[in-house]
């Protein structure tokens, strides 16, 4: 079953235009054509079944048919994460994004190597992750930004569990309520991070085990433990 992710409106009978980069992947990677049905979703109107009702070269056509899923509330749980290599990044955000996160926060922190990182295409990866992952969202990606601006307008309700290697810390354990996981860099969270993290009282750091693991493992390890099954 084919899964799209589409910005429109969907309610019956409506049609709604595929982006060329759709139109290509339907009829020259998948082979279908007009008459077939796929699914779509776009965050806020649930997932519906729309048959294709005109492909071209790069343009295609929608038209919505019958809701078969409902819009539902997401678990409630953000991934602040220092930004990594491309490959990497790109990884946290497919991983991320399969286990239900609902926003991505990258950020530069005191050991980040990287300067910039290329939204559009971290955006691209998460629509796809969302599709195939069977999610009715996207999450919500953030700007880059230093970690000390993120903190500065944090919402101060949420509690931000700081992944902390080399130190005794308390277990990450599934959250209740609106929480979010902080995983350093390759290099780990340097002194001045630290110290500022120390400053705020929704930082709660966490141990995810004896071990020192890739920021990319620990990412994706302390999302399946915040987000585990009946606690988010
Ligand atoms: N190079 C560093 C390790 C960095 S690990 C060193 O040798 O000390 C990258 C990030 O993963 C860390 O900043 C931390 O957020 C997270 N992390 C790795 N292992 C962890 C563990 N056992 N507990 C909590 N966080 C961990």
């Amino acid at each position: 079953m084919i899964r799209l992710h589409v910005e429109a409106a969907l309610a019956a009978e409506q049609a709604i235009d595929a982006t060329p980069g759709q139109a290509h992947y339907l009829g020259t990677v998948m082979r279908r054509s007009a008459g077939d049905v796929v699914r779509l979703f776009n965050g806020r109107d649930g997932e519906w079944e729309a048959r294709i009702t005109a492909l071209g070269r790069g343009k295609a056509v929608f038209t919505a048919e019958n809701l078969v899923r409902p819009q539902a509330d997401d678990a409630d749980v953000w991934l602040m994460f220092a930004v990594l290599k491309r490959d990497t990044t790109d990884l946290v955000v497919q991983k991320a994004t399969e286990l239900g996160v609902s926003a991505l926060l990258p950020v530069f922190t005191e050991r980040t190597n990287a300067a910039r990182v290329n939204a559009q295409r971290l955006e691209a990866i998460a629509i796809e992750a969302a599709e195939q992952s069977e999610r009715l969202t996207v999450p919500l990606l953030h700007p880059a930004r230093p970690l000390h601006e993120a903190l500065a307008d944090w919402p101060a309700d949420r509690l931000l569990f700081a992944a902390t290697e080399r130190a005794v810390a308390p277990p990450l354990r599934a959250a209740r309520g609106p929480a979010a996981l902080l995983v350093g860099p390759e290099g780990g969270v340097g002194p001045r991070d630290c110290a500022l993290l120390e400053r705020y009282a929704f930082v709660r750091p966490v141990s995810l085990g004896p071990r020192i693991l890739r920021a990319e493992t620990a990412s994706i390890v302390g999302l399946a433990l915040l987000l585990a099954p009946g606690c988010g």
